[in-house]
Protein backbone atom coordinates (compact mmCIF):
# COMPACT_ATOMS: atom_id res chain seq x y z
CA UNK A 1 0.00 0.00 0.00
CA UNK A 2 1.01 3.49 -0.86
CA UNK A 3 0.69 6.84 -0.30
CA UNK A 4 -0.57 8.99 -3.15
CA UNK A 5 -0.83 12.61 -3.58
CA UNK A 6 -3.07 13.90 -6.66
CA UNK A 7 -4.31 17.43 -7.72
CA UNK A 8 -7.15 17.99 -9.97
CA UNK A 9 -7.37 21.24 -11.66
CA UNK A 10 -10.18 23.57 -11.98
CA UNK A 11 -10.64 22.22 -15.48
CA UNK A 12 -11.14 18.56 -14.09
CA UNK A 13 -13.91 19.41 -11.72
CA UNK A 14 -15.62 22.44 -13.47
CA UNK A 15 -18.84 20.08 -13.44
CA UNK A 16 -21.07 17.57 -11.92
CA UNK A 17 -20.04 14.96 -14.37
CA UNK A 18 -16.42 16.29 -14.08
CA UNK A 19 -16.32 15.82 -9.88
CA UNK A 20 -17.81 12.42 -11.05
CA UNK A 21 -15.29 11.30 -13.27
CA UNK A 22 -12.29 12.36 -10.44
CA UNK A 23 -14.29 10.95 -7.79
CA UNK A 24 -14.03 7.53 -9.38
CA UNK A 25 -10.26 7.97 -10.19
CA UNK A 26 -9.75 8.26 -6.50
CA UNK A 27 -11.87 5.24 -6.04
CA UNK A 28 -9.76 3.37 -8.14
CA UNK A 29 -6.78 4.36 -6.52
CA UNK A 30 -8.43 3.12 -2.83
CA UNK A 31 -9.64 -0.24 -4.23
CA UNK A 32 -6.03 -0.51 -5.50
CA UNK A 33 -5.27 -0.50 -1.53
CA UNK A 34 -3.78 2.97 -2.08
CA UNK A 35 -4.07 5.75 0.63
CA UNK A 36 -5.21 9.15 -0.96
CA UNK A 37 -4.83 12.71 -0.69
CA UNK A 38 -6.52 14.62 -3.24
CA UNK A 39 -5.84 18.56 -3.19
CA UNK A 40 -8.75 20.40 -5.73
CA UNK A 41 -8.53 23.60 -7.08
CA UNK A 42 -11.81 25.79 -7.64
CA UNK A 43 -14.11 24.54 -10.43
CA UNK A 44 -13.67 26.09 -13.57
CA UNK A 45 -13.53 30.25 -13.25
CA UNK A 46 -15.08 30.16 -9.91
CA UNK A 47 -11.43 32.14 -8.96
CA UNK A 48 -11.90 34.68 -11.71
CA UNK A 49 -15.78 35.25 -11.25
CA UNK A 50 -14.67 35.67 -7.43
CA UNK A 51 -12.41 38.57 -8.35
CA UNK A 52 -14.18 40.11 -10.53
CA UNK A 53 -17.56 40.60 -8.34
CA UNK A 54 -15.72 41.99 -5.44
CA UNK A 55 -14.14 44.56 -8.27
CA UNK A 56 -17.84 45.12 -8.87
CA UNK A 57 -18.32 46.27 -5.55
CA UNK A 58 -14.95 47.65 -4.17
CA UNK A 59 -12.23 49.03 -6.21
CA UNK A 60 -9.60 47.79 -4.20
CA UNK A 61 -10.93 45.47 -2.54
CA UNK A 62 -9.51 44.50 1.43
CA UNK A 63 -6.69 42.00 1.10
CA UNK A 64 -7.14 39.78 4.03
CA UNK A 65 -10.82 39.47 3.06
CA UNK A 66 -10.39 39.33 -0.82
CA UNK A 67 -8.05 35.67 0.83
CA UNK A 68 -10.91 34.40 2.58
CA UNK A 69 -13.23 34.93 -0.38
CA UNK A 70 -11.08 33.56 -3.16
CA UNK A 71 -10.47 30.13 -0.70
CA UNK A 72 -14.27 29.29 -0.67
CA UNK A 73 -13.80 28.59 -4.70
CA UNK A 74 -11.52 25.26 -3.28
CA UNK A 75 -13.60 24.45 -0.25
CA UNK A 76 -16.46 24.72 -2.63
CA UNK A 77 -15.05 21.73 -4.72
CA UNK A 78 -13.44 19.99 -1.72
CA UNK A 79 -16.99 19.03 -0.05
CA UNK A 80 -18.52 18.23 -3.14
CA UNK A 81 -16.23 15.92 -4.33
CA UNK A 82 -15.80 14.32 -0.40
CA UNK A 83 -19.61 13.91 -1.18
CA UNK A 84 -19.66 12.44 -3.99
CA UNK A 85 -16.94 9.64 -3.01
CA UNK A 86 -19.22 9.08 -0.02
CA UNK A 87 -22.27 8.26 -1.98
CA UNK A 88 -19.71 5.68 -4.33
CA UNK A 89 -19.21 3.84 -0.67
CA UNK A 90 -15.89 5.26 -0.24
CA UNK A 91 -14.65 6.88 3.36
CA UNK A 92 -13.38 10.58 2.49
CA UNK A 93 -13.12 13.93 4.54
CA UNK A 94 -12.89 17.14 3.39
CA UNK A 95 -10.12 19.83 4.84
CA UNK A 96 -9.08 23.38 4.63
CA UNK A 97 -6.04 24.35 4.09
CA UNK A 98 -6.26 25.65 7.73
CA UNK A 99 -7.32 21.84 9.08
CA UNK A 100 -5.19 20.16 6.46
CA UNK A 101 -1.66 22.06 8.45
CA UNK A 102 -0.51 24.10 5.81
CA UNK A 103 0.93 27.18 7.57
CA UNK A 104 1.97 30.28 5.12
CA UNK A 105 3.75 33.74 6.20
CA UNK A 106 1.51 37.02 6.24
CA UNK A 107 1.63 38.06 2.85
CA UNK A 108 -1.79 38.13 1.43
CA UNK A 109 -2.57 36.72 -2.30
CA UNK A 110 0.88 35.38 -2.77
CA UNK A 111 1.09 33.95 0.56
CA UNK A 112 4.33 30.95 1.25
CA UNK A 113 4.13 28.01 2.64
CA UNK A 114 6.13 28.43 5.63
CA UNK A 115 5.53 24.62 7.19
CA UNK A 116 3.04 21.79 6.86
CA UNK A 117 1.81 20.23 10.15
CA UNK A 118 0.33 16.62 8.02
CA UNK A 119 -0.79 15.47 11.68
CA UNK A 120 -4.77 15.88 10.99
CA UNK A 121 -3.96 14.42 7.03
CA UNK A 122 -2.61 11.04 8.47
CA UNK A 123 -4.80 11.21 11.43
CA UNK A 124 -8.01 10.41 8.55
CA UNK A 125 -5.89 8.29 6.43
CA UNK A 126 -5.79 6.31 9.58
CA UNK A 127 -9.50 6.07 9.96
CA UNK A 128 -9.38 4.53 6.68
CA UNK A 129 -10.69 8.19 4.69
CA UNK A 130 -9.44 9.68 1.65
CA UNK A 131 -8.48 13.19 2.16
CA UNK A 132 -9.54 15.78 0.22
CA UNK A 133 -7.52 19.07 0.67
CA UNK A 134 -9.06 22.33 -0.39
CA UNK A 135 -5.89 23.81 -2.37
CA UNK A 136 -4.89 27.35 -2.85
CA UNK A 137 -4.52 28.21 0.96
CA UNK A 138 -3.01 27.96 4.39
CA UNK A 139 -3.05 29.43 7.68
CA UNK A 140 -1.08 32.47 8.28
CA UNK A 141 0.45 33.35 12.30
CA UNK A 142 -2.58 35.40 12.82
CA UNK A 143 -4.65 32.54 12.56
CA UNK A 144 -6.25 34.29 9.12
CA UNK A 145 -6.52 32.00 5.72
CA UNK A 146 -4.02 33.39 2.91
CA UNK A 147 -4.28 32.27 -0.71
CA UNK A 148 -0.89 31.61 -2.76
CA UNK A 149 -1.58 33.00 -5.64
CA UNK A 150 -2.86 32.17 -8.81
CA UNK A 151 -2.51 28.39 -9.65
CA UNK A 152 -1.69 27.60 -5.97
CA UNK A 153 -3.35 24.44 -6.10
CA UNK A 154 -0.11 22.84 -7.59
CA UNK A 155 2.02 24.54 -4.76
CA UNK A 156 -0.19 22.98 -2.15
CA UNK A 157 -0.10 19.66 -3.90
CA UNK A 158 3.47 19.75 -4.24
CA UNK A 159 4.01 20.88 -0.53
CA UNK A 160 1.85 17.90 0.85
CA UNK A 161 3.49 15.52 -1.23
CA UNK A 162 6.71 16.71 0.26
CA UNK A 163 5.55 16.96 3.80
CA UNK A 164 3.66 13.15 3.62
CA UNK A 165 6.98 11.74 2.14
CA UNK A 166 5.39 10.74 -0.99
CA UNK A 167 7.31 9.20 -3.99
CA UNK A 168 5.62 11.59 -6.72
CA UNK A 169 3.58 14.14 -7.17
CA UNK A 170 1.09 13.71 -9.31
CA UNK A 171 -1.12 16.66 -11.00
CA UNK A 172 -4.19 16.01 -13.46
CA UNK A 173 -5.23 19.06 -15.64
CA UNK A 174 -6.85 18.88 -19.50
CA UNK A 175 -3.87 18.19 -21.01
CA UNK A 176 -1.63 15.04 -21.50
CA UNK A 177 1.15 16.94 -20.22
CA UNK A 178 3.86 19.46 -20.90
CA UNK A 179 4.64 19.87 -24.80
CA UNK A 180 7.43 20.96 -27.22
CA UNK A 181 5.16 24.34 -27.65
CA UNK A 182 1.08 24.95 -26.88
CA UNK A 183 -0.60 22.40 -28.99
CA UNK A 184 -3.61 25.06 -29.91
CA UNK A 185 -1.02 26.93 -31.19
CA UNK A 186 1.55 24.04 -32.89
CA UNK A 187 -0.94 21.01 -33.79
CA UNK A 188 2.69 19.24 -34.73
CA UNK A 189 3.66 20.10 -31.26
CA UNK A 190 5.29 16.80 -28.98
CA UNK A 191 4.27 15.96 -25.66
CA UNK A 192 7.58 15.39 -23.51
CA UNK A 193 8.13 12.46 -21.15
CA UNK A 194 10.52 13.92 -19.20
CA UNK A 195 11.63 17.55 -18.56
CA UNK A 196 14.29 18.43 -15.90
CA UNK A 197 12.97 20.76 -12.71
CA UNK A 198 15.25 23.58 -14.22
CA UNK A 199 13.66 23.54 -18.02
CA UNK A 200 10.40 22.82 -16.65
CA UNK A 201 10.84 25.84 -14.77
CA UNK A 202 11.80 28.49 -17.18
CA UNK A 203 8.65 27.10 -19.26
CA UNK A 204 6.43 27.57 -16.37
CA UNK A 205 7.92 31.19 -15.47
CA UNK A 206 7.97 32.40 -19.17
CA UNK A 207 4.35 31.20 -20.15
CA UNK A 208 3.53 27.31 -20.56
CA UNK A 209 0.62 27.46 -18.42
CA UNK A 210 0.23 24.06 -17.77
CA UNK A 211 2.28 24.47 -13.89
CA UNK A 212 2.33 26.48 -11.69
CA UNK A 213 5.93 27.91 -11.48
CA UNK A 214 6.43 28.05 -7.87
CA UNK A 215 5.06 24.57 -7.47
CA UNK A 216 8.17 23.34 -9.86
CA UNK A 217 10.63 25.29 -7.87
CA UNK A 218 9.03 23.40 -4.37
CA UNK A 219 9.78 20.23 -6.55
CA UNK A 220 13.25 21.29 -7.43
CA UNK A 221 13.92 22.10 -4.18
CA UNK A 222 13.50 18.63 -2.14
CA UNK A 223 13.54 16.80 -5.21
CA UNK A 224 9.84 16.01 -5.75
CA UNK A 225 9.38 14.07 -8.76
CA UNK A 226 5.93 15.93 -10.05
CA UNK A 227 3.77 13.98 -13.04
CA UNK A 228 1.72 15.99 -15.09
CA UNK A 229 -1.53 14.27 -16.85
CA UNK A 230 -4.72 14.26 -18.11
CA UNK A 231 -8.17 13.35 -15.83
CA UNK A 232 -9.42 12.38 -19.33
CA UNK A 233 -7.50 9.34 -19.71
CA UNK A 234 -5.20 6.89 -18.71
CA UNK A 235 -1.90 7.91 -20.94
CA UNK A 236 1.28 8.69 -18.81
CA UNK A 237 2.08 12.14 -18.93
CA UNK A 238 4.95 14.44 -18.29
CA UNK A 239 7.48 13.53 -15.31
CA UNK A 240 9.21 16.80 -14.35
CA UNK A 241 12.37 15.38 -12.68
CA UNK A 242 15.96 15.58 -11.63
CA UNK A 243 17.89 15.53 -15.22
CA UNK A 244 19.33 12.43 -16.00
CA UNK A 245 21.23 11.56 -19.02
CA UNK A 246 24.48 14.47 -19.20
CA UNK A 247 25.15 15.46 -23.10
CA UNK A 248 22.91 13.70 -24.66
CA UNK A 249 19.82 15.18 -23.99
CA UNK A 250 17.82 17.56 -26.28
CA UNK A 251 18.99 20.62 -27.04
CA UNK A 252 15.70 22.81 -27.45
CA UNK A 253 13.23 20.94 -25.03
CA UNK A 254 10.53 23.75 -25.41
CA UNK A 255 8.80 27.04 -26.72
CA UNK A 256 7.24 28.94 -24.22
CA UNK A 257 5.02 32.19 -25.07
CA UNK A 258 3.34 34.80 -22.66
CA UNK A 259 0.97 37.32 -23.57
CA UNK A 260 0.66 38.88 -20.49
CA UNK A 261 3.00 41.46 -20.82
CA UNK A 262 3.64 45.60 -20.76
CA UNK A 263 6.79 47.45 -20.97
CA UNK A 264 7.62 50.30 -19.35
CA UNK A 265 10.63 53.16 -20.41
CA UNK A 266 11.49 55.58 -18.27
CA UNK A 267 13.39 57.58 -20.92
CA UNK A 268 16.56 60.34 -20.01
CA UNK A 269 17.25 59.65 -16.83
CA UNK A 270 20.71 60.63 -15.52
CA UNK A 271 23.50 58.02 -15.97
CA UNK A 272 24.77 58.01 -12.26
CA UNK A 273 24.96 55.67 -9.61
CA UNK A 274 21.66 55.02 -7.71
CA UNK A 275 19.12 55.95 -10.33
CA UNK A 276 18.20 52.47 -10.99
CA UNK A 277 17.94 51.58 -7.02
CA UNK A 278 15.50 54.75 -6.82
CA UNK A 279 13.04 52.74 -9.74
CA UNK A 280 13.69 49.09 -8.84
CA UNK A 281 13.43 49.56 -4.97
CA UNK A 282 9.63 50.50 -4.53
CA UNK A 283 8.29 47.97 -7.02
CA UNK A 284 9.77 45.10 -5.13
CA UNK A 285 8.37 46.63 -1.67
CA UNK A 286 4.91 47.18 -4.18
CA UNK A 287 5.95 43.31 -4.75
CA UNK A 288 5.48 43.50 -8.68
CA UNK A 289 7.86 41.24 -10.46
CA UNK A 290 9.98 42.80 -13.19
CA UNK A 291 11.52 40.93 -15.59
CA UNK A 292 13.79 41.90 -18.99
CA UNK A 293 15.70 44.92 -17.45
CA UNK A 294 17.59 46.63 -20.25
CA UNK A 295 19.68 49.74 -19.41
CA UNK A 296 21.11 51.63 -22.78
CA UNK A 297 25.02 52.83 -22.50
CA UNK A 298 24.58 55.75 -21.65
CA UNK A 299 25.23 58.97 -24.00
CA UNK A 300 26.00 62.75 -22.44
CA UNK A 301 25.50 61.47 -19.69
CA UNK A 302 21.38 60.39 -20.31
CA UNK A 303 20.17 56.96 -20.42
CA UNK A 304 17.19 55.02 -20.81
CA UNK A 305 15.95 52.33 -18.75
CA UNK A 306 13.38 49.58 -19.98
CA UNK A 307 11.85 46.74 -18.28
CA UNK A 308 8.50 44.88 -18.38
CA UNK A 309 6.16 43.66 -15.98
CA UNK A 310 2.85 41.83 -16.49
CA UNK A 311 0.54 43.61 -17.75
CA UNK A 312 -1.74 42.85 -14.89
CA UNK A 313 0.40 44.61 -12.91
CA UNK A 314 1.22 47.91 -15.43
CA UNK A 315 -1.23 50.20 -13.64
CA UNK A 316 0.46 49.49 -10.19
CA UNK A 317 3.62 49.87 -11.94
CA UNK A 318 3.35 52.90 -13.67
CA UNK A 319 1.69 55.21 -10.33
CA UNK A 320 5.08 54.28 -8.66
CA UNK A 321 7.51 54.36 -11.51
CA UNK A 322 5.98 57.80 -12.57
CA UNK A 323 6.50 59.98 -9.82
CA UNK A 324 9.82 58.35 -9.46
CA UNK A 325 10.59 59.49 -12.84
CA UNK A 326 10.26 62.97 -12.19
CA UNK A 327 11.88 62.79 -9.34
CA UNK A 328 14.74 61.96 -10.90
CA UNK A 329 14.34 64.02 -13.89
CA UNK A 330 13.67 61.54 -16.68
CA UNK A 331 12.48 63.27 -19.42
CA UNK A 332 9.05 60.82 -19.29
CA UNK A 333 7.59 57.22 -18.46
CA UNK A 334 5.64 55.39 -21.38
CA UNK A 335 4.36 52.16 -21.29
CA UNK A 336 3.25 49.52 -24.11
CA UNK A 337 0.91 47.27 -23.63
CA UNK A 338 1.00 45.58 -27.45
CA UNK A 339 3.80 43.28 -26.43
CA UNK A 340 4.56 39.61 -26.02
CA UNK A 341 7.18 37.29 -25.18
CA UNK A 342 8.68 34.00 -26.98
CA UNK A 343 11.20 32.13 -25.41
CA UNK A 344 13.16 28.71 -26.71
CA UNK A 345 14.40 26.90 -23.36
CA UNK A 346 16.43 24.02 -23.23
CA UNK A 347 19.63 22.83 -21.19
CA UNK A 348 21.65 21.55 -24.30
CA UNK A 349 21.91 25.40 -25.46
CA UNK A 350 24.35 26.11 -22.93
CA UNK A 351 27.51 25.48 -24.13
CA UNK A 352 26.83 24.96 -28.18
CA UNK A 353 27.19 27.70 -30.04
CA UNK A 354 24.17 29.36 -32.92
CA UNK A 355 21.12 29.25 -31.00
CA UNK A 356 20.32 32.42 -30.46
CA UNK A 357 21.49 33.74 -34.43
CA UNK A 358 18.90 30.69 -35.39
CA UNK A 359 16.55 32.02 -33.29
CA UNK A 360 16.72 35.45 -34.72
CA UNK A 361 16.27 33.76 -38.51
CA UNK A 362 13.79 32.06 -37.94
CA UNK A 363 11.76 35.27 -36.62
CA UNK A 364 13.40 37.58 -39.29
CA UNK A 365 12.49 35.10 -41.84
CA UNK A 366 8.63 35.60 -40.75
CA UNK A 367 9.29 39.40 -40.69
CA UNK A 368 8.59 39.48 -37.34
CA UNK A 369 10.70 42.72 -35.25
CA UNK A 370 12.43 41.92 -32.13
CA UNK A 371 11.98 44.52 -29.48
CA UNK A 372 14.06 42.96 -26.61
CA UNK A 373 15.75 40.16 -25.65
CA UNK A 374 16.98 38.11 -22.53
CA UNK A 375 18.66 35.55 -22.02
CA UNK A 376 19.39 32.82 -18.87
CA UNK A 377 21.98 30.05 -19.17
CA UNK A 378 19.52 27.98 -20.58
CA UNK A 379 16.58 30.22 -22.52
CA UNK A 380 16.33 33.00 -25.34
CA UNK A 381 13.36 35.14 -25.13
CA UNK A 382 12.51 37.76 -27.47
CA UNK A 383 9.63 40.20 -26.89
CA UNK A 384 7.86 41.17 -29.98
CA UNK A 385 4.23 42.35 -30.85
CA UNK A 386 1.93 40.24 -29.44
CA UNK A 387 -0.28 39.88 -32.75
CA UNK A 388 2.78 38.48 -34.25
CA UNK A 389 3.15 35.74 -31.66
CA UNK A 390 1.67 32.47 -32.88
CA UNK A 391 3.22 33.04 -36.12
CA UNK A 392 6.60 33.52 -33.91
CA UNK A 393 5.62 30.70 -31.77
CA UNK A 394 4.80 28.33 -35.39
CA UNK A 395 8.19 29.50 -36.90
CA UNK A 396 10.00 28.36 -34.02
CA UNK A 397 9.02 25.14 -33.43
CA UNK A 398 9.28 24.40 -37.06
CA UNK A 399 13.00 25.84 -36.81
CA UNK A 400 14.23 23.56 -34.08
CA UNK A 401 11.82 20.73 -34.77
CA UNK A 402 14.94 18.37 -35.64
CA UNK A 403 15.44 18.81 -31.96
CA UNK A 404 12.17 17.48 -30.42
CA UNK A 405 12.25 14.02 -32.73
CA UNK A 406 15.46 13.35 -31.38
CA UNK A 407 13.93 13.66 -27.53
CA UNK A 408 11.31 11.17 -28.67
N1 LIG B 1 -8.24 28.59 -7.99
C1 LIG B 1 -6.95 29.21 -7.96
C2 LIG B 1 -6.69 29.91 -9.29
O1 LIG B 1 -7.52 29.85 -10.17
C3 LIG B 1 -5.85 28.26 -7.64
C4 LIG B 1 -5.65 27.16 -8.65
O2 LIG B 1 -6.46 26.95 -9.53
O3 LIG B 1 -4.63 26.48 -8.54
O4 LIG B 1 -5.67 30.52 -9.44
MG1 LIG C 1 -7.58 27.55 -11.52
Amino acid sequence: MSLIVQKYGGSSVADADRIRNVASRIARGREAGNDMVVVVSAMGDTTDELISLAHQLVERPDEREMDVLLSTGEIVSSTLLAMTLKSMGHNAVSLSGLQAGIHTDTQYSKARITAIEPQRILQELNKGNAVIVAGFQGLNSQMDTTTLGRGGSDTTAVALAIGLAAHVCEIYTDVEGVYSADPRIVPEAVKIDRIGYEEMLELATYGASVMAPRAVELGQAHGMPIMVASSNSDNAGTLICKEGSMELRNKVSGIAHDTNVAKIMVIGVPDKPGIAREIFEPLARANISVDTIVQNAGLDNVTDITFTVARTDVVKALSIVEPVGRGIGATRVTSDETLSKVSIVGTGMQNTPGYAARMFRALADEGINIHLITTSEIRITCIILEDRVKDAVRALHKAFEVEFRQAE
